[in-house]
């Protein structure tokens, strides 16, 4: 599954599709709040105006749900972009149509031009043959560099890759790179570490993880339903009654394979998950009635990290705790110190973790912080993304 990327194909004077993934924030007053997304895509735009490629950038922003909001137009995006770049970024208000397609004919090598917010189009998440086919035309060469979209099969993330030569831009080759790594070829030992809000939402990674990982660490809201499978009493916590069976199955699976699957030895409990309620840490066999779960204790965490530190590769998604509120957020951050002080190969994903190793100022110390949430839980769970599979095989 090793793709073609910008370095593989000729982009000299050419008009190049770029899909990007601009879905950021924005303040009340319309302007970027964090322009995390578009800086992660300027090694990729430098590459190409080094080629003197003539640059179409396309992109969504939120959920217009295939209608035009004028509060989701790409604007103020374009000029954030411009500021970046130090030049003007032209930028229209359409995708496709008279108007884009003399703004990228009108492109001159190295120039940005960028197109509206593609989901105004309800054509873009319906994977529309003939709006891809349109979008296409505006260009000769397509780049994906959208990886936080690659698990969607829509017209600017896969449609458009019918009709032109399809290649990945640096942070989609990036992505690709470090996940595979971990999936297909990690130095062992291997250790994943998941957490986070639900056993439901990782369902597919806990499965695919249990034949390839050398430890599976769980902590987060997901290890109660653990919890209970082995007979604990959790008290008032976040609990799915309907996943305790799987979990049950997943912990035997593990123990027939005789691979660690570690669960919380002691835990913070508190009777509601506010920084103000008295809390106390416990052993998982003493959780009391009233209480609910809001962190992995401090011997589970002293215990987990020090398998991290053993590690050679380290995958990790979903925090360990209520993080958010700051009494409950030692456990994520003995973890994500952990991650960050071992010398293996570490990649977080998942939009909360990296939100957490972020706030915690360690994000320079991980390997790699997959930008894409979603799209990177597919990739765990094993699945072929329809962006990076409509990409040209190298
Ligand atoms: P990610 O975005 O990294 O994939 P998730 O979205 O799965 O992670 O989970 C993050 C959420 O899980 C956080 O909002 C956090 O507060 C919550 N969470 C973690 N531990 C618990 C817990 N013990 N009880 C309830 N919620 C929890
Ligand atoms: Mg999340």
């Amino acid at each position: 599954m090793v793709k073609k990327t910008v370095r593989d194909i000729d982009l000299r004077g050419k008009r190049v599709l770029v899909r990007v993934d601009f879905n950021v924030p924005l303040t009340a007053a319309s302007e970027v709040a964090d322009d995390t997304r578009i800086r992660a895509v300027l090694p990729t735009l430098a590459y190409l105006k080094e080629q003197g490629a003539r640059i179409i950038l396309v992109s969504h922003l939120g959920r217009p749900k295939g209608k035009v909001k004028e509060e989701l137009r790409l604007d103020p995006v374009a000029r954030r972009l411009g500021k970046l770049l130090g030049e003007k970024v032209t930028k229209v208000d359409t995708c496709i149509g008279p108007e884009a397609e003399q703004a990228a004919a009108a492109l001159a090598p190295g120039q940005v031009l960028l197109l509206e917010n593609v989901r105004f189009y309800p054509e873009e998440e319906k994977n529309d043959p003939d709006f891809a086919r349109r979008l296409a035309a505006l260009a000769e060469v397509y780049v994906n560099d959208a990886f936080g979209t690659a698990h969607r099969a829509h017209a600017s993330t896969a449609g458009v890759a019918a009709y032109l030569p399809a290649v990945a831009g640096f942070l989609m080759e990036k992505e690709i790179t470090f996940l595979r790594r971990v999936l297909e070829s990690p130095e062992r030992p291997l250790v994943a570490v998941l957490g986070g809000a639900k056993v439901s939402d990782k369902i597919g990674v806990i499965q695919n993880l249990l034949g390839r990982v050398d430890s599976l660490l769980i902590g987060g809201g997901m290890g109660n339903t653990f919890l209970a499978a082995k007979g604990y009493a959790v008290g008032r916590s976040l609990l799915e009654e309907d996943k305790i069976g799987l979990a049950g199955e997943l912990l035997a699976a593990a123990a027939a394979r005789g691979m660690a699957l570690l669960v919380p030895e002691d835990v913070v409990v508190a009777k509601e998950a506010t920084a103000e309620a008295p809390r106390q840490t416990v052993g998982v066999d003493e959780i009391p009635a009233e209480a609910m779960v809001c962190d992995i204790g401090p011997a589970t965490a002293a215990k987990y990290a020090a398998v991290i530190a053993g590690a050679r590769t380290v995958v990790w998604n979903g925090p360990m705790g209520i993080f958010e509120i700051e009494p409950f957020a030692a456990g994520t951050r003995r973890i994500a110190e952990a991650v960050a002080a071992c010398p293996g190969l570490t990649v977080v994903g998942g939009g909360d973790s990296v939100a957490a190793v972020e706030q915690m100022g360690l994000a320079e110390r991980i390997s790699h912080l997959s930008t894409g949430g979603g799209a990177s839980l597919e990739f765990l769970e094993g699945r072929t993304l329809p962006g990076v599979a409509a990409l040209l095989d190298a």
